[in-house]
């Protein structure tokens, strides 16, 4: 079955509400019209008995009326009647059959709400005196009651016209960045272009960040997605070549009769391009799970040269090969692990690219408000042309530099690392002369004094 939509449901909900209270509305009309309908009449009603009843006097026993005394005015009968409440003058509706006792100065509604009363007594004297009733038929309200109803017919059916246009419209306009996010993440799915993003700047709170969410989510896939393409196009890439001189020899191998000598050199160059294709494969993995995991690495304080001097001890680094050089309380955000890879694959690329001396400066210290951690050595160095491109997957300025044993991906590595934990890399290295890699990072808040 097919769902209703929230547009739909939401505005439905809105226009009932609205319906109920127009009807409630009218409720209220209607009462208050017959409310008021009967206080006039009341008035009306009191103020002709009290002005009738300055008219009447008893003279010697006798009743004498005034010239303004009406015994019906404005629909309004007035009764005189004996204090043993026999009828002298006027003459009762014929409709009112009802047989009220007196109440002096009670205004009321009596005979099933038909009749409205008034009876005001006039004293005589201790003993004598006479009741004036004032009736009258209480006004019918059907009228201004069919009136409103009529009126309620007509405009109820356009007000809820109006109320479901408005409440359709209403909710579209707030349900609209809905849509911008549902379609958003629809052509990003079905293009499988994990590049798009929704980018929602406008709307409610809600929304945006829902929107925001969502864009993380296709982030991070995308990484994902981009670390494992890279991982597959590297590997099919990189391990062609010693797949190829495996094959290769092998061929040559079952073809010719070779001698053991030969045979030998064959198997210690398959076992060497085996043992260079686990490496490789062993990198790309670091490599792509470091790219995956860009998020997710936790960074905790951590004393970046109490961490240099402990791997200087696992590793036996002595002066004067290696020469660490460390300032105290130097704290920063980092993941002990990843900080020890670049310390070491800077460290392995200085002693494999160092000089005749091979040494290393390892040395950590905070300037500028940033801890700095660098490498240096007295080695070949890299020409100034090379020097952006070194920090790219498999460069290598000169494969044979590194005895044919590097595969190009420690610097991408190191780079990687300094990225992800806020910081960046720089080098000053001239040819001859030697390079000095440095990671700068953001100091922690307790090193900042
Ligand atoms: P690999 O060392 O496996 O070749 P890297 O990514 O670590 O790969 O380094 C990339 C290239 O940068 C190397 O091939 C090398 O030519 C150059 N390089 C790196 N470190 C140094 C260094 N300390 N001195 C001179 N050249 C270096």
């Amino acid at each position: 079955m097919k769902r209703a939509s929230v547009k739909l449901r939401v505005s439905l909900m809105l226009t009932l509400l609205m319906a109920l209270l127009a009807l409630l509305l009218l409720g209220m009309m209607l009462s208050v019209s017959s409310s008021v309908a009967l206080r006039t009449s009341m008035n009306q009603l009191s103020s002709t008995v009290r002005g009738n009843l300055g008219e009447v006097a008893l003279v010697d026993g006798r009743l004498a009326l005034g010239e303004n005394f009406h015994f019906s005015l404005g629909g309004v009968s007035t009764l005189i009647y004996s204090r043993r409440e026999a009828l002298i003058a006027g003459q009762p509706p014929v409709a009112f059959t009802v047989s009220e006792p007196f109440r002096n100065g009670l205004a009321r509604v009596v005979g099933d709400g038909q009749w409205l009363v008034l009876d005001l007594w006039l004293a005589n004297g201790w003993e004598d005196g006479v009741w004036l009733r004032g009736l009258m038929e209480r006004p019918d309200n059907r009228q201004v009651t069919d009136r409103l109803l009529m009126m309620a017919l007509i405009t109820l059916p356009v007000f809820l016209l109006l109320a479901a246009v408005g409440s359709w419209s209403l909710t579209r306009r707030a349900l609209r960045p809905l849509d911008s996010i549902m379609t958003a993440a629809d052509t990003i799915n079905e293009a499988r272009d994990l590049e798009g993003r929704i980018a929602l700047s406008e709307g409610s709170e809600e929304f945006v960040r829902l929107a925001d969410t969502f864009d993380r989510m296709f982030e991070r896939l995308e990484r994902s997605f981009e670390a494992e393409k890279q991982f597959t196009a590297d590997a099919s890439h990189e391990l062609r070549t010693p797949i190829s001189i495996i094959k290769g020899a092998c061929e040559y191998s079952l073809k010719f009769d070779e001698t053991d000598e030969e045979r030998q050199e064959t198997l210690t160059m398959i076992h060497r391009q085996a043992e260079r294709m686990a490496e490789l494969v062993n990198q790309l993995l670091r490599m792509t799970r470091l790219e995956q995991g860009l998020d997710r690495a936790g960074l905790t304080s951590l004393d970046l040269g109490q961490l240099v001097l402990e791997v200087a001890e696992e590793q036996g680094w002595e002066p004067p090969a290696v020469t660490v050089e460390t300032a105290p309380a130097v704290t920063v955000a980092g993941d002990a692990a990843l900080l020890t890879r670049l310390l070491l694959n800077l460290t392995e690329n200085a002693m494999k690219y160092g000089g005749e001396g091979r040494r290393v400066w390892v040395r950590v210290l905070s300037k500028d408000g940033e801890a700095l951690l660098s490498v240096e050595d007295d080695g070949i160095g890299i020409p100034a042309d090379s020097q952006e491109q070194i920090w790219q997957r498999f460069y290598q300025v000169d494969p044979s530099r590194s005895g044919g044993g590097g595969l190009g991906l420690g610097l991408s590595m190191v780079r990687q690392i300094a990225r992800l934990h806020n910081g960046r890399m720089s080098l000053r290295s001239a040819p001859g002369e030697g390079s000095c890699f440095t990671l700068h990072l953001p100091l922690a808040a307790s090193s900042k004094k």
